[in-house]
């Protein structure tokens, strides 16, 4: 990949795309396509290989995705299932159909089994069953990655993976019902301090385990593996620690300056006990995180407390 590649980035209004077009802005890319979704929607066949046989990208980054937290999951699984099926078919098929040079697919750490052996390899997948909360998206997921490996094997395209940790920042979604626990507790936090409300609840038993990497971190990851010929297959992305749900929870206290209270509500699932990957393949190739995790909150709340004056 290089600055005068044609390069699309499917889903460029979400978190992780939009990330992705402010890093390639930023390091000179020059021919950047985009598409709004009014403009394209990406789970209908004949409309997405359409744009792909008249664009022609060189490059795609594949980060249009339906995604959400623990309760989104367990709420819409059909349509967690449907969407990313359907997007990522129509986006990797049309991309081998219109010549494109190099495709990153984006997974995720959640797609890994359930109770597999700590840190995660990329080689444990398809080793045991999944995390039912998350199940119908893991399986969706899965299959963008196989189609991947498929594609490379018969068809000889270059098309990589990536598995994001649990991901935040800017841009992220912070209404309370589908959101993953980062931005939540942003959220509930910020309005327990305003409201001054004696605590704040948060779901399942607190002893969870999560791994939390930048999205802006994320961006530098995906692009590096990109602008890498040598990689190839599956690269895990993360900062290499976890926390507790407690642990986070009282960071993200601190942060926002919030003296009361916690309720932990264990009527809400816990979801997977533990999933930290083993970064080992990416750091060999030379990328490493910029932002712990104090410093990616603080950044994601001042993004928050400006984005809610506007
Ligand atoms: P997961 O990583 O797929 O399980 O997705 P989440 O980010 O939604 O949840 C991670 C963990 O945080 C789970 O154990 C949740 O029960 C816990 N959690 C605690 N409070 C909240 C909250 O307010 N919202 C969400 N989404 N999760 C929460």
């Amino acid at each position: 990949m290089n600055k005068t590649n044609k390069t699309y980035i499917a889903g460029h209004g979400g978190m992780v795309g939009s990330a992705l077009l402010r890093t390639l802005r930023n390091k000179g890319y020059e021919s950047i396509i985009t598409r709004e979704l009014g403009d394209l929607d990406l789970r209908r066949q004949a409309e997405t290989e359409e744009f792909f046989l008249s664009e022609k990208p060189d490059i795609v980054f594949l980060a249009a995705a339906k995604v959400g937290g623990i309760a989104a999951n367990n709420t819409y699984p059909a349509e967690f299932i449907y969407d990313n099926l359907a997007i990522q078919t129509n986006v990797i098929h049309a991309a081998y159909r219109a010549g494109v040079k190099r495709l990153l697919f984006l997974g995720s750490s959640c797609i890994y089994p359930k109770l597999c052996p700590q840190p995660i390899k990329e080689e444990y997948l398809l080793t045991g069953s999944l995390e039912p909360t998350n199940e119908a998206y893991a399986l969706a997921k899965i299959a963008g990655l196989e189609m991947c490996k498929h594609y490379n094997a018969q068809y000889g395209v270059d098309f990589v993976s990536v598995m994001p940790t649990n991901l935040y920042g800017e841009n992220d979604n912070f209404n309370l019902e589908t959101s993953h626990v980062l931005p939540a507790l942003l959220r509930k936090f910020h309005e327990a301090k305003q409201a001054n409300l004696p605590f704040v609840e948060v779901w399942g038993s607190g002893t969870p385990r999560r791994e939390f990497l930048h999205v802006n971190d994320m961006a530098e990851a995906c692009v590096h593996v990109m602008e890498n010929p040598e990689s190839s297959g599956v690269y895990n992305v993360g900062c290499g620690e976890d926390v507790t749900i407690r642990e986070l929870t009282e960071l993200i206290g601190q942060v926002v300056g919030y003296q009361g209270d916690l309720k932990f509500d264990s009527s809400k699932p816990d979801g997977t006990p533990r999933k930290l990957l083993d970064i080992s393949r990416i750091t060999e190739l030379g990328w490493k995180p910029a932002l712990t995790l104090e410093q990616g909150i603080k950044q994601t709340y001042a993004w928050y407390c400006e984005s809610i004056k506007n």
